[in-house]
């Protein structure tokens, strides 16, 4: 009986706490709402949603990330180690992506637009709390950019790998575990 019920909560906390990009990207779950289901997941040990859950507690007001976590200061630590990492990574993908981006000879001015763009986004919070949803916007903004298709189609592929590579190390970023495949529940 309590095996079923766990089972349910497990099978609906998957689909609202995806663990890959790809069904991160496609989830229709708000994700404002998700951090208030913090407890039950500590709760039930539902340890490979963690860093899902701590990601989207990135962009929660810093009393609320107290609530959450005030019965666990460890991970209320990793959580801040975390967040601080992760405030790092638009920076990375301005100056290891985009700026070595630049070819010589090709789109020389406007790649100059996009970088200091970058830059400028650099400074918003959306960039440093949520860089996957930051970057996802900065991509689906790069038709307005006035450098060839064949610069728009590396910054598109750049910019999908540096997701990925973030989204490959939440659990890293947040100590949970080494990799998404050490999180795998025991089926
Ligand atoms: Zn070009």
């Amino acid at each position: 009986m309590f095996d079923d019920i766990r089972q349910q909560c497990v099978t609906m906390f998957d689909s609202m706490f995806p663990t890959t990009l790809h069904s991160w990207d496609a989830s229709s779950f708000k994700h404002d709402k998700m951090a208030q289901f913090m407890p039950i997941i500590l709760e039930v040990n539902l340890t490979h949603l963690l860093p899902t859950a701590l990601y989207r507690l990135c962009s929660v007001k810093g009393s609320d990330t107290v609530k959450y976590l005030k019965r666990r200061p460890d991970l209320l630590a990793q959580f801040m180690d975390g967040k601080l990492t992760l405030g790092l990574y638009w920076a990375r993908f301005v100056s290891q992506g985009l700026e070595d981006a630049c070819s010589p000879d090709c789109c020389v001015a406007d790649w100059e637009a996009v970088i200091s763009t970058a830059h400028m986004k650099g400074m918003e919070s959306n960039a440093l709390q949520d860089p996957l949803d930051a970057l996802r916007a900065f991509k689906n903004n790069f038709d307005n950019f006035g450098i060839c298709v064949e610069c728009k189609n590396f910054g598109r592929t750049w910019i999908s790998n540096f997701r990925k590579e973030i989204w490959t190390q939440l659990p890293q970023i947040f100590q949970i575990a080494e990799d998404w495949e050490k999180l795998k529940p025991a089926k």
